[in-house]
C-alpha cells in the first residue's frame, strides 16, 4: 500500500500521543459504529428453534431414494452441498454436491453444455419441490463467497466459462462483465494475488493442475456472477443460500482503496483526517495495515461493512426470484464482530466449531487416563447462542460440532441422546436457531422428529420473550477491531463460570450499557474491555453512582478509543477488593475464578444468585439453566430451561441417567400467587408443580427428566 503521511509508526503515535480530542470527534466515531448496529431493539423478541441436516452428499439429484430417506425424519431446514444449476467457482459442472474442495478433478469438472443446464434447472426444481412436499420447511444449497477456480494463465475452470459467457445467455447471466476473471480477485497491499488458502506445490491438492483464488466482494465482475448464481439457485425454488467464507475479505484492489476513500470520508471531516490520521487530504486516504493503529480498526471495521453490503446483495439476487429468500453465511465462530457488524441483516449464521480438546459436541466427553482415571467435560455451545441473541436476534444461530479435528474419536461422537441434547441446547439459550445434525437419519430421525414436534406444538415456549437474567456482562465484539483479543477469551471464562453455578445472566453489546437505575439488571460484569469509549466509562460511573454493582474483570479499561489513557474510580479497588463508588459497588477480579463465582456475586447483591438447587446444597454443575420473561403478550410469564450436560459422547454411551432431586429457586416476587407447570419433550404431559415460598425465596421442585425439561410461570 502507500503509506500514510509520516509512515505507520509516525501515524500510530500521532493518534495515541494527542494531548486531547475534541468531544465531537469521539461522539463523531463513536456513534458512526453504533448507527451500523441493528442492536436488540424494543420490538425483538424470541423465536422458536428450527431443526437442521447438513447434507453434502452428491447423490441427490435422480436418487429418489435420498428423498425417502430424509422424508423419514424431515427438518425444518436442510442444507445441501453444491446441488445447483452453476457453481460459483466452476461455472456449470458435471459434479453436484460436496463443499468447495469436493469434486475439484476431472470429469467432475467439465463444463455442462447449455441444454444440459436447462436439464438440471428442470431436475432440481423438481427435487426441491419434492422436499417441500415431504415436509423440510427450507432447503439451501451451498456458494461461496469468495472462491474461484480454475487456471488464470491456462483459462481452465471459471474463465472457461466466461471465453463461453454468451452461449449461456438463456440463464439471464446478462452481457459478459468487462473484466476479465483476473481483475475479480482480492489484491494484497503489494498488488499480489491474496489467497486464503495453504499450497502444496504449485497447485491447490483438492483442484490440482488448477488453482483456488479469494475473488473481492466489492469488485463488480464478481458480484454480477455471483448474483447470478444466487439468482439461478432461487429459480429452482430453494428458500435461501448458505454462504461459506463469508468473511473473508482483505483487499487492498483499486475497488476497495476507493470504496474505503468514501467509507472514511464519511465518517470523518478533513479536521479529523489531519487529527486522527495525519492525512491531508482525502486522496492520501489509503487502506491501513497490522500496526496502523486506528486507520488499521477503520479498515478492518470497512471491510465488515463490505461483508455486511456483500450478504444483503446475495439476499437481494435470491429475493428478486422469491420475496422470502434467505442468506445463511459462515463466520461466527470466535467471530463476534462478524455476528454483531458483518452479518447483522443476514437470517443465519453458522458457527463453525471444529476444534476443542474434547471435540466440540455437546455433552459429557469421559476420557480415560490410565486405569480407571478419566477426565469428565462438559462440552456446550452456549457462548454460540447467547451471542446471537444479544446481537439482536436478526441472525440465528446454526452450530456444527465434531468429534474432533481433523481425526474423529468415536468416543466424542454424537448419539441419539446427545443429538437430543444439541437440539435442546438451541431450544433453551438461542432464539431461532439451530443444532446441526447429519444426514444419518437411522440413528438421529428418532430425535430429531421428537424435536421437531416438540418445539412446533409448544411453540408458545419460545415464542414472544426476552432474556431473564439477573447477571449482564458486557460483551463488546468491537474491542477485536482495537486490537484487544483477550476480551473474548475472558468473556467465554466467565460464561462457564457463571454456567457452572447456574447463575442466569445475558450479554450486553457497547450500545447498551446500563442505565442508572435500571431494575432488571441487577449486576454487571466488565470482562477484559481494554477500551472504552468515555461515554461509556461515564455510563458505567453512573450506573454505580446510582446504586448499581459492576465486577471489573482484568485486564481493565487502560485507554479510549482515540488511545487516550482512561482513569476512574471504577478501576481503583485491587484484586478481590470491593469498593463503594457512591451509592454503588465495585468488585476487581485479576481473573475469572475457577469456583465460587456465585458466592461472590451473591454475598455483593445481599441475596442468591444461584438459579437451582438441591435439598442438600448446590446442584452439579452439568445442570445448566436459562430463563427468558414474556416481552409481547401470551401464555407464560417466565420460562426456564433447565439441561442434563451429563449424557455421555460416544457411539456405545449409555443413555443418560435420570435427574432427580432438582429445585428451581427465584425470588419470590417473581412467583407471588404463579402457578408453575414442567414440559419436557420426553413426557407426553405437562407436570403441574407446587411452589413453596420461604424467606423471600420461592422452590419448586422439579420433576426427573433425562436431558431437557421446561419450567414454566403463569400469573394466576
Ligand atoms: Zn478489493
Amino acid at each position: 500500500m502507500g503509506t500514510t503521511v509520516g509512515g505507520r509508526g509516525a501515524t500510530l503515535m500521532r493518534v495515541f500521543s494527542l494531548v486531547s480530542f475534541t468531544r465531537a470527534v469521539v461522539t463523531l466515531v463513536v456513534a458512526t459504529a453504533s448507527a451500523a448496529w441493528a442492536g436488540a431493539g424494543e420490538d425483538w423478541v424470541s423465536e422458536p428453534p428450527i431443526t437442521y441436516v447438513l447434507d453434502y452428499g452428491s447423490k441427490h439429484l435422480g436418487h429418489p431414494e435420498w428423498l425417502d430417506e430424509t422424508a423419514e425424519a424431515p427438518p425444518t431446514l436442510l442444507h445441501l452441498g453444491k446441488d445447483v444449476p452453476m457453481t460459483h467457482n466452476w461455472g456449470p459442472i458435471e459434479a453436484l454436491g460436496g463443499e468447495n474442495q469436493a469434486y475439484g478433478k476431472g470429469d467432475y469438472i467439465r463444463r455442462l453444455s447449455p441444454q444440459e443446464v436447462a436439464g438440471r434447472i428442470g431436475g432440481l426444481k423438481a427435487m426441491v419441490a419434492q422436499l417441500h412436499q415431504r415436509g423440510v420447511t427450507m432447503v439451501m444449497p451451498y456458494i461461496c463467497s469468495m472462491t474461484v477456480a480454475g487456471h488464470h494463465q491456462t483459462r481452465t475452470g471459471l474463465w472457461e466459462l466466461y471465453d463461453h459467457w454468451s452461449d449461456y445467455s438463456a440463464f439471464g447471466l446478462g452481457p459478459q462483465p468487462e473484466l476479465d476473471v483476473t481483475d475479480w480477485l482480492q489484491r494484497g497491499p503489494d498488488g499480489g494475488m491474496v489467497r486464503f488458502y495453504r499450497y502444496s506445490g504449485d497447485a491447490y491438492p483438492a483442484y490440482a493442475p488448477n488453482h483456488r483464488y479469494a475473488a473481492c466482494a466489492n469488485n463488480p465482475g464478481w458480484q454480477h456472477w455471483l448474483y447470478s448464481v444466487t439468482r439461478l439457485a432461487a429459480s429452482c425454488g430453494y428458500d435461501g443460500v448458505f454462504v461459506d467464507n463469508g468473511s473473508s475479505q482483505r483487499c487492498y484492489c483499486r475497488f476497495c482503496r476507493a470504496q474505503f476513500r468514501q467509507f472514511l470520508m464519511a465518517r470523518c471531516n478533513s479536521t479529523q483526517l489531519d487529527r486522527l490520521f495525519g492525512l491531508r487530504q482525502p486522496a492520501e486516504i489509503t487502506l491501513g495495515q497490522k500496526g496502523d493503529g486506528l486507520l488499521y480498526t477503520e479498515t478492518l471495521r470497512f471491510w465488515l461493512e463490505t461483508v455486511h453490503k456483500h450478504q444483503a446483495a446475495i439476499a437481494q439476487a435470491g429475493k428478486a426470484v422469491n420475496p422470502q429468500f434467505r442468506v445463511f453465511p459462515n463466520g461466527g465462530h470466535g467471530r463476534p464482530e462478524n455476528v454483531k457488524l458483518a452479518f447483522r441483516d443476514s437470517d443465519y449464521v453458522m458457527f463453525e466449531k471444529s476444534v476443542g480438546d474434547y471435540g466440540t459436541h455437546p455433552g459429557l466427553a469421559r476420557l480415560k487416563i490410565v486405569g480407571d482415571v478419566a477426565v469428565s467435560k462438559y462440552n456446550d455451545n452456549v457462548y454460540e447462542y447467547k451471542l446471537t441473541v444479544a446481537a439482536g436476534g436478526k441472525p440465528r444461530s446454526l452450530v456444527l460440532t465434531r468429534a474432533g479435528y481433523p481425526r474423529r474419536d468415536p468416543d466424542l461422537e454424537l448419539n441419539h441422546w446427545t443429538a437430543y441434547l444439541g437440539m435442546a441446547e438451541a431450544a433453551a439459550f438461542g432464539s431461532g436457531g439451530g443444532f446441526l445434525i447429519r444426514p444419518q437419519y437411522s440413528t438421529f430421525g428418532p430425535a430429531l422428529t421428537m424435536c421437531r414436534g416438540f418445539f412446533e406444538s409448544h411453540a408458545d415456549l419460545y415464542s414472544g420473550y426476552r432474556p431473564q437474567a439477573l447477571v449482564s456482562v458486557l460483551h463488546f465484539p468491537e474491542q477485536k477491531l482495537y486490537g484487544n483479543t483477550e476480551h473474548l477469551s475472558v468473556v467465554k471464562r466467565l460464561t462457564r463460570a457463571l454456567l457452572d453455578e447456574h447463575v442466569l445472566f445475558e450479554y450486553l453489546m457497547e450500545e447498551e450499557v446500563p442505565a442508572p437505575g435500571s431494575e432488571s439488571r441487577r449486576l454487571v460484569v466488565a470482562p477484559g474491555l481494554e477500551y472504552l469509549s468515555r461515554q461509556q466509562l461515564r455510563a458505567l460511573e453512573d450506573y454505580v453512582r446510582a446504586g448499581g454493582n459492576l465486577v471489573v474483570v482484568d485486564p481493565t479499561p487502560r485507554a479510549d478509543l482515540m488511545g487516550q489513557a482512561l482513569r476512574s474510580d471504577l478501576l481503583e479497588p485491587a484484586d478481590g477488593q470491593v469498593a463503594g463508588v457512591g451509592d454503588g459497588k465495585v468488585l476487581r477480579l485479576a481473573r475469572v475464578p475457577l469456583a465460587g463465582i456465585a458466592s461472590r456475586l451473591s454475598q455483593m447483591l445481599g441475596r442468591s444468585v444461584r438459579t437451582l438447587g438441591t435439598a442438600d446444597g448446590p446442584a452439579p454443575r452439568w445442570i445448566r439453566a436459562n430463563a427468558w420473561r414474556r416481552h409481547t403478550p401470551g401464555p407464560h410469564a417466565l420460562v426456564y430451561h433447565i439441561l442434563n450436560y451429563a449424557t455421555p459422547l460416544g457411539v456405545t454411551a449409555t443413555p443418560p441417567e435420570l435427574q432427580q432431586g432438582l429445585e428451581l429457586r427465584v425470588s419470590a416476587e417473581l412467583m407471588d400467587g404463579a402457578s408453575a407447570q414442567a414440559f419436557t419433550p420426553e413426557r407426553a404431559q405437562a407436570v403441574q408443580l407446587q411452589v413453596a415460598t420461604t424467606d423471600g425465596m420461592a422452590t419448586v421442585k422439579l420433576p426427573p427428566f433425562r436431558v431437557y425439561t421446561v419450567v414454566t410461570v403463569d400469573s394466576i
